[in-house]
C-alpha cells in the first residue's frame, strides 16, 4: 500500500527556492533557480507578452484542444526562429517539429523517441550538466555517460577531455549539447571548437542532440545563440534540438517549447514527425494553447518580433552588466591577486563560482545567499545593487 512509499530527496534546483523562502534574514539573495529578475529582484512579463495576450482577448479566441503536434502556426515559427527562416533544411522540409511541454517536456520526448527507435544507444551528456538531464534519461530508461566538460583548474571548458571521450564514445552514439549559454557553467566552445566538435561526431557517426533554452537570451542575438545548430545543419547532418520559451520569452509557467528533428529527407520527417506524435499522445494527450499563441503571435507579427528582440536585449544586457559589476567588486575586495576572469568568459544566466559543495553550504548559512551546491550562481537574481555584498560574500567563504 502507500504506507509503504519512501520519501523522495528534495530537488537540488527547486529545493534551493524552498530553503530560501524559509529565511527571514533581510539580507537574503536567491541565485539558486534560472529565472530572470529585474534589478529589484522582481519577476518580469515582457511587455510583447502582454501586447500578444491582449491581441488574443480582442480576438475572442477559443480554448479547443490543440492538435497532438500543437499550434501549427507555432510549429512553423519556432523551426525558423531556430534555424534561419531561409534555410535549405525548412524548405526542403526536412524537419519535423512538434510543440512540446517547454525544454523539458520536449527533451522527454525526444528521450522517448531514442528509446524507443534506437534501443540500447547511450545519450553522452557534459559533466557537469543542468541536474534535469539525468532524470529525463533515467525516466526514459535511456542509457547515459558522460563527457568531460569542466575544467577545475582554469574553470575552463576542458576540450581535450571532451574530444577524447565523444571519441571513445560507441559509433552512432547522441551526444547532448547545449546549443548557447551552457547551464551551468556558462562556458561555451568556441567557434573553432565547435567545429572540431562537429568533424567528430561526424567522423563516428554519432547524432548531435542540441539543447536550446537559451537561444537570443545568452549574447542578445537569436541568430548567433544558435550559430553551433546552424553549423552542424550546414553540414547535412541529421539533429535532434528541444527548444524552450521559458527564459527569452519570459514563459516559465506557460510550459512552451518544441522538439524538432532534422532528416536527410522529408519523406523520413514525415514518418518521424507521426512518430513523434504516437509518443506524446500517452503522455499528455495535446500541449498548451497559451503559450503557444504568444509565441506565434510574437515571432509572426512583425512590430512585435523588434519589440521582443530589443527586451532581450535588454534582459540579456541587465545580466551581463550584473557580471562586469561582480568582477569588479571581486576584483577590487580580493587582495590575494587571483584572477577572477573566469567570471567575464562565462555567458548566459549563470556562472560557476568555483566554489565547493561545502563552500556552497557555508555561504548559505553564514551569509544567506542561496545557489545549487555544484557552486553555480544565476545572475538573473542578482541586482547591482547586491554585487558588493555577494563579492563580500564569496571572499569570506573562499578564503575560510
Ligand atoms: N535545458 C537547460 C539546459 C535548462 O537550463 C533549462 C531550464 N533551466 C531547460 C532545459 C528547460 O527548462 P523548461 O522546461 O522550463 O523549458
Amino acid at each position: 500500500q502507500f504506507e509503504g512509499i519512501t520519501m523522495a530527496p528534495p530537488d537540488p534546483i527547486l529545493g534551493v527556492s524552498e530553503a530560501f523562502k524559509a529565511d527571514t534574514n533581510e539580507l537574503k539573495l536567491n541565485l539558486g533557480v534560472g529565472a530572470y529578475r529585474t534589478e529589484d529582484l522582481q519577476p518580469y512579463v515582457l511587455n510583447v507578452v502582454k501586447k500578444a495576450e491582449n491581441l488574443m482577448l480582442e480576438r475572442g479566441e477559443n480554448k479547443e484542444y490543440l492538435p497532438i503536434e500543437g499550434l501549427s502556426a507555432f510549429n512553423k515559427v519556432t523551426s525558423e526562429l531556430l534555424f534561419g527562416a531561409d534555410n535549405p533544411v525548412l524548405q526542403q522540409q526536412r524537419v519535423a517539429t512538434i510543440q512540446g511541454l517547454s525544454g523539458t517536456g520536449s527533451l522527454r520526448i525526444a528521450a522517448a523517441l531514442i528509446e524507443r527507435y534506437f534501443p540500447g544507444s547511450k545519450v553522452l551528456i557534459s559533466s557537469p550538466t543542468w541536474g534535469n538531464h539525468k532524470n529525463i534519461f533515467n525516466d526514459a530508461r535511456v542509457p547515459w555517460s558522460e563527457y568531460q566538460y569542466y575544467d577545475p583548474r582554469t574553470v575552463g571548458l576542458d576540450f581535450a577531455g571532451m574530444i577524447d571521450d565523444i571519441k571513445a564514445a560507441p559509433e552512432g552514439s547522441f551526444i547532448l549539447l547545449h546549443g548557447c549559454a551552457h547551464n551551468p557553467t556558462g562556458i561555451d566552445p568556441t567557434p573553432e571548437q565547435w567545429e572540431k566538435i562537429a568533424d567528430l561526431i561526424q567522423e563516428k557517426n554519432h547524432i548531435p542532440f542540441f539543447d536550446v533554452a537559451y537561444q537570443g537570451f545568452a549574447s542578445g542575438s537569436l541568430d548567433q545563440d544558435a550559430s553551433s545548430v546552424r553549423l552542424f545543419a550546414a553540414r547535412g547532418m541529421e539533429l535532434l534540438v528541444a527548444q524552450s520559451y521559458s527564459k527569452n520569452l519570459g514563459l516559465y509557467g506557460e510550459r512552451i517549447g518544441a522538439i524538432n528533428v532534422l532528416c536527410s529527407s522529408a519523406d523520413a520527417a514525415t514518418r518521424v514527425k507521426s512518430q513523434l506524435k504516437r509518443l506524446a499522445r500517452p503522455m499528455y494527450s495535446n500541449p498548451p494553447i497559451h503559450g503557444a499563441r504568444i509565441v506565434a503571435n510574437v515571432i509572426g507579427i512583425p512590430e512585435l518580433f523588434s519589440e521582443w528582440k530589443k527586451e532581450m536585449e535588454m534582459m540579456a544586457g541587465r545580466i551581463k552588466s550584473v557580471r562586469q559589476k561582480l568582477y569588479d567588486s571581486l576584483s577590487v575586495k580580493d587582495k590575494s591577486g587571483k584572477d577572477w576572469s573566469f567570471i567575464l568568459k562565462q555567458i548566459g544566466m549563470f556562472s560557476f563560482t568555483g566554489l565547493s559543495k561545502a563552500q556552497s553550504e557555508s555561504i548559505t548559512n553564514k551569509w544567506h545567499v542561496y545557489m545549487t551546491k555544484d557552486g553555480r550562481i544565476s545572475l538573473a537574481g542578482l541586482s547591482s545593487a547586491k554585487c558588493e555584498y555577494l563579492a563580500d560574500a564569496i571572499i569570506d567563504t573562499y578564503y575560510n
